[in-house]
């Protein structure tokens, strides 16, 4: 049977599971395609959070420069072991799978941001790689890495398909979403 969608990877705006795509718009549970989850947080507070079917999520990751999507895959490839990982985590309890900093594994405190990435095919929730946690420090390096051009199309991306921030965030999202 499939794994449910943990209440993590739940739409805090709805308070549902994720019900569209935020690009194409069209309802996950008709299109038989697998989709990503990303949710961002900041000081215990999602401050951005999205679906993004497969087609979608390729079309936004082909728009990063060639540069951008080397220096990501590298970070990624330096400071992770996905093996690892995937031995020591043989349950299918999300909460140990994103209890981490998947590249600097630390813990991120109450004040701290973190982003939360995780995959749903066929209508449940899918383990190795995902669900995965990176800390907002990590976050910060990667994005430090990439290139002016990457980081105007994703500002883009997010001013095209979210609103401004909620009233109470002190700061708008404006971090790169993690799309590893
Ligand atoms: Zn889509
Ligand atoms: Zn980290």
């Amino acid at each position: 049977m499939a794994d449910p969608i943990p209440p993590a990877f739940h739409s805090v705006e709805h308070d549902s599971p994720f019900s569209s795509c935020c690009r194409c718009e069209r309802p996950l549970d008709e299109i038989g395609e697998p989709y990503v989850i990303n949710k961002q947080f900041d000081r215990g507070e999602c401050v951005l959070e999205f679906a993004l079917c497969q087609p979608c999520h390729i079309s936004v990751t082909d728009d990063m420069s060639e540069e951008s999507k080397e220096t990501t895959q590298k970070f990624f490839e330096e400071n992770t072991d996905m093996d690892a990982r995937s031995e020591e985590l043989t349950d299918a309890d999300p909460e140990d799978w994103i209890r981490h900093c998947i590249a600097c594994g630390k813990i991120p405190n109450s004040k701290e941001s973190f982003s939360l990435g995780g995959m749903v095919m066929d209508g449940g929730f899918v383990f190795d790689p995902y669900p995965l946690m990176v800390c907002g420090d990590c976050q910060s390096e990667v994005e430090s890495r990439l290139s002016a051009q990457t980081k105007r199309r994703w500002d883009r991306f997010i001013s095209d398909h979210f609103d401004g921030p909620p009233e109470n965030a002190e700061a708008p999202p404006k971090r790169t979403p993690m799309l590893i």
